[in-house]
């Protein structure tokens, strides 16, 4: 029996993940939730999963929620403020922590899980990208298991030899193949992408996903964090990560082997494949979704990823080749982009533009320390702001 944390419960990961352990209470039980603000999603969570903890970020709702659980007489214990959110995920009591919350807020509660050795389910790449090897060694230096819930990752993982531990570099692989949908903007005209709407960038083709990652994939930002990312959890140089365009989204990535072997993981886009893959293994177990119809998908395409299409691609490789917090840099300059656009403060072309001026205007640093890691953090999203006011 494994005691899960799920940090970031009530979006679209967290749901799905509850879905799945919801399946196997006889393999999982829910030791603790957190949410940022949906009261009414957190306390039917805690009704049906009676955690030990639950956390809401503001005291107002954290109150009406603990009011709400006593009434009805259930013990969970709810907490509030950022700093409950790492007081969960290090709790003797929890074995596993899936890392659901979008964005930078995710930082401090996964790293605090990775230092004290849980077993961490990586869904929150932003956390990652940002203070990359600092991460990597905090799960060296633990012995934590880390595995990849985004799909491209969890299916590299899939399609890695043997007894593979992330982090590891593996000599046998030649190349990865991270694929990629191109959002809903692959075929759309150029000069068309300046008039495009919150709503139109958030409508993915393939898969049903939180705002702000459905903004990411339509920049292809999503697949330049994955770059980063894959280069992190696979101790590879970026060289050797190939974007692959695939619009059906059924192949979720590739390993290719010296030997001229190409290993493909394949499925419905269904994000509960996996979150059961990594809360089963080594083993596996059902996850709720649908078996593929290859004769429905019937038949897989591949193309070259455009370069001058999608700006953000090319941002995130070159903030992986200069190193140090850049990576943070790119990634904070895109959350205050996301953030403004999703607003109707700038339009969709002004994302990279934001996120060239934070990386052309903030002087990296080496991101050996968290502090470091949140000093460029925090001088990038000043940076984007004081751009973004220019272009009002
Ligand atoms: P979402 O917006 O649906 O959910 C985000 C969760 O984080 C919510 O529970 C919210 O309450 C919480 N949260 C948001 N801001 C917070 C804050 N400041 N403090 C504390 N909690 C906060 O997002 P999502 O689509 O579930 O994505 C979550 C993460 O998983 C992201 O990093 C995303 O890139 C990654 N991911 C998502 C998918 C997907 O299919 N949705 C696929 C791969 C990777
Ligand atoms: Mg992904």
């Amino acid at each position: 029996m494994k005691r899960l944390c799920v940090l970031g419960s009530t979006g679209s990961i967290g749901v799905s993940t509850l879905d799945v352990a919801g399946r196997h209470p006889d393999r999982y039980r829910v030791v603790a939730l957190t949410a940022n603000n949906n009261l009414e999603r957190l306390h039917e969570q805690c009704r049906r999963f009676q955690p030990a903890f639950a956390v809401m970020i503001d005291a107002e709702p954290a109150a009406e929620l603990r009011k709400r659980l006593a009434a009805e007489g259930i013990g969970t214990e709810v907490l509030s403020g950022v700093g409950a959110l790492e007081e969960v995920a290090v709790q003797p009591e929890v074995d596993s922590v899936m890392a659901a919350i979008v964005g930078a807020a995710g930082l401090l509660p996964t790293l605090a899980a990775a230092r004290a050795g849980k077993t961490v389910l990586l869904a929150n790449k932003e956390a990652l990208v940002m203070s990359g090897p600092l991460f990597m060694a905090a799960v060296r230096q633990s012995g934590a298991d880390l595995l990849p819930i985004d799909s491209e990752h969890n299916a590299i993982f899939q399609c890695m030899p043997p007894n593979y531990h992330a982090g590891r570099p593996a000599r046998e692989v030649r190349r990865i193949l991270l694929t990629a949908s191109g959002g809903p903007f692959l075929r759309k005209g150029l000069h068309e992408l300046h008039d495009v709407t919150p709503d139109e960038a958030v409508a993915h083709p393939n898969w049903v996903m939180g705002r702000k990652i459905s903004v990411d994939s339509a920049t292809m930002m999503n697949k330049g964090l994955e770059l980063i990312e894959a280069c992190l959890l696979f101790d590879t140089p970026a060289d050797k990560v190939q974007v692959v365009i695939h619009p059906q989204s059924v192949i979720h990535s590739m390993v290719d082997y010296v030997d001229g072997t190409v290993l493909a993981q394949m499925g419905n886009p269904d994000m509960r494949i996996p979150i059961a893959h990594a809360m089963a293994w080594p083993d596996r177990f059902d996850s709720g979704a649908d078996p593929l119809d290859l004769f429905s998908v019937s038949r897989l395409d591949f193309e070259a990823p455009d370069f001058d299409r999608f700006p953000c691609l090319r941002r995130a490789y070159d903030a992986v080749k200069a190193g140090g917090s850049m990576p943070a840099i790119l990634n904070a300059g895109n959350e205050i982009a996301v953030a403004a656009f999703l607003d109707e403060r700038i339009r969709f072309t002004a994302i990279p533009d934001v996120i060239s001026h934070c990386m052309n205007t903030v002087e990296p640093n080496r991101a050996e320390s968290i502090e470091e890691v949140l000093m460029s953090d925090r001088l990038a999203r000043e940076a984007a702001h004081r751009y973004i006011a220019t272009l009002n």
